[in-house]
């Protein structure tokens, strides 16, 4: 028997424990303020439903509620649910696939069917990543090797711990968590950030820049294909390649390399990339025809 509209909201009790309790029924079902009511046609004694759903239900469609999470009077702007959904890309783990994704695809569908919701699937895309390891060993909390980011991100900063997560491993495979790796990507940071800020006279020109154009395509190519780690590789090959040159590069060879390296370090490294975007002087005549 549903409460009529002109009741609703039924609001919830405040529950002081909500251990469960061994009969198999929800905490709320021990409320009795809550569960005895009267029913709203014939006016006798009724019990409410205890068994009100569960977080799943909410977790299978946030996401149309995200575009229009300032209405308050309707839970989606069909216009905006058509123009923002469904989303290009869902990045997620293993363990969402068989609940998560289970239940928000089950009632997109069944939205769908209903006409309130113009697609039937709403993540087209799906990529999921694989888990780190440390040292070898799977991580976990009783062998007291879980990596905590906060501390590394104090010692190293985002940008290195960042960048160091997205190389250690093929995207959806994972990979070994090492501080020794870790500190081979600082050392490229270091390496790359020295070479565009070295204020030394140019050299003659004339260098073949080819290198440069397969690195934009190389890295290009694989972050479309979520291979961030050779993307990153391909642009540490390109830095010792231009550091190699570098002392035969004119001022205007220096300047295109040295935008094309800081924009496409830019979606690994944001902060270091935009620090020598500013400190790289020469690039002036670059930044009016670089994207973004
Ligand atoms: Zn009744």
């Amino acid at each position: 028997m549903p409460v009529p509209e002109d009741q609703l909201p039924v609001l919830l009790p405040a529950v002081e424990d909500f251990r469960p309790t061994g009969t198999g029924l929800s905490p709320l079902a021990a409320v009795a303020s809550f569960v005895e009511t009267r029913c709203p046609t014939c006016g006798e004694p009724a019990q409410r439903e205890t068994d009100v759903s569960d977080t799943f239900l909410d977790s299978a469609w946030y996401f149309l509620r995200y575009p229009s999470s300032q209405d308050a009077d309707r839970p989606w702007d069909p216009e905006r649910t058509s123009a923002w959904l469904p989303v290009d890309l869902y990045a997620g783990g293993r363990e969402h696939v068989m609940r998560h994704h289970l239940y928000a695809r089950f009632l997109t569908r069944a939205l769908h069917d209903l006409g309130l919701v113009p697609f039937a699937e709403p993540f087209p895309r799906l990529r999921l990543h694989g888990l780190l390891i440390q040292e070898g060993a799977k991580m976990s909390k009783s062998r007291g090797n879980v990596v905590n980011p906060d501390d590394y991100i104090e010692r190293v900063g985002a940008d290195n711990l960042r960048m160091y997560l997205l190389f250690c491993g093929a995207w959806e495979e994972g990979g070994d968590f090492s501080d020794k790796g870790l500190m081979g990507i600082v050392r490229f940071g270091r390496r790359l950030s020295s070479l565009i800020v070295r204020d030394v006279e140019p050299g003659n020109g004339g260098v073949d820049l080819s290198p440069l154009d397969r690195v934009v395509a190389r890295v290009e190519h694989d972050i479309e294909r979520f291979k961030f780690n050779t993307a990153i590789s391909g642009l540490m090959e390109a830095t010792n390649w231009a550091a190699g040159s570098w002392a035969s590069m004119s001022a205007d060879e220096r300047s295109r390399v040295s935008a094309t390296l800081i924009l496409l370090l830019a979606p690994f490294a944001p902060h270091l990339a935009e620090e020598l975007w500013e400190r790289s002087v020469q690039l002036t005549a670059l930044t009016t025809r670089a994207p973004g």
